[in-house]
């Protein structure tokens, strides 16, 4: 028992960890992320999520998600017609102030948006 002691490794790491980024497998789910060119405010990913957790902000003319009560079950990848929503590979989101997870996209190609989307 004392020999364990005192030859155990020290294995605390440093959180985050600001260089190492871990290799992530192909299929992880992050962050959703929204291609603000591509999208153009149909709002199918708004309709089919189930937690309520995506709208469509009309004055901005932003898709707002809220990070906080996503579920990460893909299905506003899987309907977005534009293949503009998708789960990234950033996972970091430790924070005491729940206001961060409420990200908005702002959309860059506004002439995509049809009128009746509006
Ligand atoms: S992310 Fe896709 S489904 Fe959602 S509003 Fe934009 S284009 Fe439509
Ligand atoms: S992954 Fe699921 S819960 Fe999260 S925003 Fe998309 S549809 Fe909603």
């Amino acid at each position: 028992m004392l020999v364990l002691l005192f030859t155990r490794q020290d294995i605390t790491e440093l959180y985050p960890d600001p260089i190492a980024k871990p290799i992530l497998p192909k299929r992880a789910k992050g962050f959703l992320s929204v291609d603000t060119y591509k999208c153009d405010l149909c709002a199918k990913c708004v309709a089919i999520c189930p937690a309520n957790c995506i709208s469509i902000n009309k004055n901005s003319l932003a898709l707002r998600i809220n990070y906080a009560t996503c579920l990460s079950c893909g299905y506003c990848t899987r309907t977005c017609p534009e293949n503009a929503i998708l789960f990234s590979k950033e996972f970091e989101g430790a924070t005491k102030n729940s206001d961060y997870f409420i990200h908005e996209f702002n959309i860059i190609n506004v002439r995509n948006i049809k009128k009746e989307n509006l």
